[in-house]
């Protein structure tokens, strides 16, 4: 018998972000009648972040700026950092694809622009969108480095504007939104193929509730990123809200669902199952990051991979000469090279050093870091380096004193001081890595530790995404099951899905993910479907649901 939708399209995308955005945009193009379901009014993490998209190969922001790049020295150093995420092809892929990707973001009015910030930071100011993003520098001896942190142009953190201009081009495609209405099921037929979506909606709700939920959901996304507790509490009659007046809302889909829902950074209990060394940070998302797209796709029958994978941010830079220190745990040991991408530092703290650590600066870099402050930071930024300056700072004479200040063990520490000096002296390669031009030999007192421990301080938090999800087919973005076979009709994008970012995440990669995997399953969702049916419709590989 054939099912009783309320309403039906060729393609359904689950969740209004860069991913769903680019799935939605995508197959409309292709002639699909597309509608996109969002749990609030869209936007999710993507309208909240930085807005750097990573590209490179030769953009033309890139060619502006006077940087000199290539589809091998961008596919050389992204291999390091992807690892076994997705296949080299797709790496390649996603590079020889970048100066296209960014041309058909600007051709849907996303701004880009090739004013280039030569220092190293954790997000260039409004004078610049152009800058090293990743960890670039550090890996030159893989790669030619070059700047592909690509910032939408836009004041502040420039998401907004990404997802402002995508969602009006989603508009102007003729895509239907149908915003606070959350995906809670998969609906399959006989065949174990996805045919639809059932949701909880408030579309029939009293029209004083469907603004209070619009209303709180939307005031609510700062405070849920800025201050979890207070924003986890603005939540709470949203939560509410829904489950008074959500009413169930069944939607089919002829050809394909994507699911694009984001991550699970906000389920905890998730993040205490697969993640759990990543506590004390800061849910760098929103409400809508609860897991419910990646275990929608688990129910149907799909596997996950990299869920244990999370991004947590320890930046230091600005100021940059904050590079030129070193960074020990509690036993005065080096957790990293100090230049690396923030999340390393992160990764490293966290995984190996029980989450601690302290940046040691003599006395010219202090002196250097306080000078630099001025000019090289957003407001945010000039919060926590000012925090980190003072509150989180502790100086003594000699390295024994400031060690035992910190708690940090005074003959490691002086220990590791010593070496590093000796190999700065003796121009000998770093052991962890460090590039030569940014190691300086720390000797003038007084002396300085840095408290950076991953732990709840508003003014210094640690800020964590999570990174895997389902897997997917690479060439189509189709949710696979765990013997590989694809689940027919059933498609993931972006935080959802395993992708570029799955294994290291580096500034962009995330959002130049959502495009390239959410364009990937927009077009397959409907220009794959005949291929797909026949390969998926096999005995022994079909799960009756
Ligand atoms: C402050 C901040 C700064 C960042 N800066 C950058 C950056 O500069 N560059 C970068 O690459 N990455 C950055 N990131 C990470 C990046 O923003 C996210 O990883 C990315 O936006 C995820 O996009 P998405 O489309 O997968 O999900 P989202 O943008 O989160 O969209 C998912 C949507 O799905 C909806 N949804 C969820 N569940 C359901 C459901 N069951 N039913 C219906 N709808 C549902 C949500 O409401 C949401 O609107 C940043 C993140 C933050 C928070």
């Amino acid at each position: 018998m054939p099912e009783a939708w309320d309403l039906e399209a060729d393609v359904v995308v689950v969740g209004f972000g860069a991913a769903g955005a680019c799935a939605a945009l995508e197959a409309a193009a292709a002639g699909a009648q597309v509608l996109v379901l969002d749990r609030f009014t869209g936007g999710g993490a993507t309208a909240l972040s930085g807005g750097v998209v990573y590209a490179g190969g030769g953009t033309p922001q890139q060619r502006e700026a006077g940087v000199q790049d290539s589809v091998e020295a961008m596919t050389g150093y992204l291999s390091v950092e992807v690892g076994d995420a997705v296949t080299a092809a797709t790496v390649r892929q996603f590079c020889a694809g970048s100066v296209e990707m960014i041309g058909w973001l600007a051709g849907h009015g996303v701004p880009f622009a090739g004013s280039l910030c030569t220092q190293k930071t954790s997000y260039p100011t409004n004078r610049h969108y152009l800058y090293y993003s990743g960890s670039e520098l550090s890996f030159r001896h893989i790669a030619e480095p070059a700047p592909r942190g690509h910032r939408v142009v836009g004041k502040g953190t420039s998401g907004k504007v990404l997802y402002a201009r995508l969602a009006a081009a989603v508009k102007l495609a003729g895509v239907r939104l149908v915003p606070q209405s959350r995906a809670v099921r998969l609906v399959t037929d006989d065949q174990g193929r996805v045919t639809g979506v059932e949701c909880q909606s408030m579309r029939s709700a009293p029209r004083w509730a469907r603004a209070s939920h619009r209303t709180l959901s939307t005031l609510g996304r700062k405070p849920f990123l800025y201050a979890g507790g207070l924003g986890r509490r603005c939540y709470q009659p949203v939560s509410w809200l829904e489950l008074r007046y959500a009413r169930p809302l069944r939607v089919g889909a002829r050809s394909g669902v994507v699911l694009a829902a984001g991550g699970f950074v906000a389920n905890r209990a998730m993040m205490r199952e697969h993640a759990p060394a990543f506590r004390g940070g800061l849910a760098l998302g929103t409400p809508g990051d609860d897991g419910s797209g990646i275990q929608l796709g688990v129910m149907a029958g799909g596997a996950t991979r990299f869920l244990d994978r999370v991004s947590c941010w320890r930046f230091i830079t600005p100021p940059v000469a904050f590079i030129r220190g070193v960074i020990v745990d509690k036993t005065g040991r080096r957790i990293c090279d100090e230049s690396r991408y923030g999340a390393a530092i992160g990764e490293a703290m966290v995984l190996r050093h029980e989450r601690r650590g302290w940046l040691l600066l003599d006395k010219p870099l202090v002196s250097a870091s306080w000078r630099q402050l001025r000019g090289s930071t957003l407001w945010f930024q000039f919060l926590q380096a000012g925090y980190l300056l003072t509150r989180a700072r502790v100086s003594a004479a000699t390295l024994a004193g400031v060690g035992a200040k910190a708690g940090v063990d005074s003959a490691g520490l002086e220990a590791t001081v010593a070496d590093y000096n000796a190999g700065a002296a003796a121009g000998q390669p770093d052991p962890t890595g460090k590039p030569a031009d940014v190691i300086q030999p720390i000797g003038q007192p007084p002396y300085s530790l840095i408290d950076l421990s991953v732990r709840p301080r508003p003014a210094y938090p640690a800020p964590m995404l999570t990174l895997g999800g389902l897997v997917v087919a690479e060439d189509t973005g189709q949710v696979l099951r765990a013997d590989g076979s694809p689940i027919s009709g059933l498609y993931a994008a972006g935080r959802t899905a395993v992708g570029l970012c799955s294994n290291s995440y580096v500034s962009g990669l995330s959002l130049a993910d959502c495009v390239f995997s959410g364009r990937r399953a927009g077009k397959h969702a409907l220009a794959g479907q005949p291929a797909e049916q026949e390969a998926s419709i096999q005995p022994g590989t079909e799960r009756h649901s």
